[in-house]
């Protein structure tokens, strides 16, 4: 970005940051954000290594933001609300919901304890066929390929189809004489462009010749999940069976599989009603949110806002949080406007 346009970015949040909070005490009664966290993970930590910088954010900056969403909102468990909000009981005049998507191990090991000192509610979006997996979604897998064939560019295998989407980034990150974030980021959403099946089987039968990092399960495990519940804090959704993104027209024994049957896995191992979900990635179907609504009290998306009036219990926008945009307070409160 150019200085020039650095610079008019800054003010821009520094204006937003501040305008945003007198805005927000006029919204109607009963208004709602929802925000869309992945990883709570130290700065330093080697798991950062295999992940999108739009995942992560530091366990010191989600403590701040938790005082600073307490000071603005009252911090609501989304299934709860959903409940009252269908019934017409009386809603907190501006609330805020908290979500994490994937279930990964550090939302026990950092986000919870801040829960926990913030009293802060938060759903937590399961992988139900997952639970306690190392290394389970594709991205993640393509990323560490990546890096290696950017070292070792012989070293990789991958098959012709999935070279045709990684090739323009790796020759161009090989020109530079180095392989940025930004640029397994791109690949990554290259590779989203197929479906889920294909790019599952491709990045599958990649050819490589190193150990996967064998640092302990990634995603929680069904005692961290108890012990999460125990708090009476956190509430499980459903984020499908295995990850599967259900845009396209997916068939119906898999939107059983994803949908239903994920539902049925979890209410048995946390022993708690399944009445949210999440689609993965954002993606959906006409088909797959018919199954949803009639299986969930509601579904969030990766649609980007507050939530509306009177919103589709079943589409509810979200407001994604990580470093990238909210290092700092007012980065974090413009970003929570939804504006900029
Ligand atoms: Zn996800």
């Amino acid at each position: 970005m150019s200085t020039l346009k650095s610079v008019a970015k800054g003010a821009a949040v520094q204006i937003t940051a501040r305008a945003a909070p007198w805005v927000w005490r006029v919204r109607r009664p009963g208004s709602l954000v929802i925000l869309a966290y992945h990883r709570v993970l130290p700065p330093d930590s080697p798991l950062r290594e295999r992940e999108q910088p739009s995942m992560c954010v530091t366990p010191d900056r989600f403590d701040r933001q938790l005082g600073e969403l307490r000071r603005h909102f009252e911090i609501v468990d989304l299934a709860e609300w959903l409940a009252r909000s269908r019934r017409g009981n009386p809603l907190p005049r501006r609330a805020c919901a908290l979500t994490f998507d994937d279930g990964w191990r550090d939302n026990y090991e950092y986000a919870l304890p801040l829960l926990v000192k913030h009293g802060a509610p938060a759903t937590v979006f399961l992988v139900a066929d997952h639970l306690g997996a190392s290394y389970p979604f594709w991205p993640n897998r393509l990323m560490l390929l990546l890096r290696l064939a950017h070292t070792r560019p012989d070293a990789v295998g991958f098959p012709e189809r999935l070279h045709a989407i990684v090739q323009p980034v790796l020759a161009a990150a090989a020109a530079r004489g180095t392989l940025t974030t930004d640029d397994i980021d791109r690949a990554v959403q290259r590779a989203k462009a197929l479906d889920e099946l294909t790019i599952r089987d491709l990045v599958g039968a990649t050819t490589a010749p190193f150990d996967e990092p064998s640092a302990g399960p990634d995603l929680l495990d069904r005692e961290e999940i108890r012990r999460m519940a125990a708090t009476g804090l956190v509430r499980f959704g459903s984020h499908t069976a295995t990850h599967f993104r259900l845009g396209g027209d997916p068939p119906a024994a898999v939107l059983e599989r994803e949908i239903v049957g994920s539902r049925r896995t979890l209410q048995a191992l946390t022993g708690q009603a399944i009445e949210l979900f999440c689609y993965p990635n954002g993606e959906l179907s006409t088909a797959a949110t018919d199954c949803v609504r009639t299986h969930y009290l509601g579904a969030v998306s990766t649609r980007g806002g507050w939530v509306p009036a009177r919103p589709d219990p079943h589409l509810l926008p979200r407001i994604g949080i990580h470093d990238g945009a909210t290092h700092t307070r007012a980065g974090f409160v413009a970003t929570l406007s939804g504006w900029i």
